[in-house]
């Protein structure tokens, strides 16, 4: 059993499709270990996506990440780091494939509905980023 970090994106969280989303999560073998809504500030954002500080989308990144609540979900099943971003789709929805969530619910490369940890190491990281070990249950 494998646990990885995903974020419901603020353009997610204000089309109010929260519940759809965790629905693929468990519909396709991950449950929720951990999950809560938090709004971000510039340095959690930052912090966060510090290794593409120095990218040109830094700056619009932080900005959309704080641009309102987001939802942070610890979630574990078998592979999970890469059924997540099988669910997810591309970073870029124009080129996600059909029934992807970014697919779905997400409008530009930067307004993407979802996150998800790339590696096992980043999903360790991301997750203590986050949670306390006595959330995640
Ligand atoms: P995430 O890390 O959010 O799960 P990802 O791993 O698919 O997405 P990354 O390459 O890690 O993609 O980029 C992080 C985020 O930065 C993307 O989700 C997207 O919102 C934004 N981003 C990436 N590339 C661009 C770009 N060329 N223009 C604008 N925003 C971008
Ligand atoms: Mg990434």
């Amino acid at each position: 059993m494998e646990k990885t970090l995903s974020i419901i994106k603020p353009d997610a969280v204000s089309k109010n499709v929260i519940g759809k989303i965790v629905d693929r999560f468990e519909s396709n073998g991950l449950r929720i270990a951990a999950m809560k809504k938090i709004q971000l500030s510039a340095a959690d954002a930052g912090k966060f996506y510090e290794v593409h500080a120095q990218r040109p989308f830094f700056g619009e990144l932080v900005e959309f990440m704080t641009s309102g609540p987001v939802v942070v979900m610890v979630l574990e099943g078998k592979d999970a780091v890469a059924a997540n971003r099988a669910l997810m789709g591309a970073t870029d929805p124009k080129e996600a494939e059909a029934g992807t969530i970014r697919a779905d619910f997400a409008q530009s490369i930067d307004a993407n509905a979802v996150h998800g940890s790339d590696s096992l190491e980043n999903a360790q990281k991301e997750i203590a980023f986050f949670f306390a070990q006595k959330e995640i249950l």
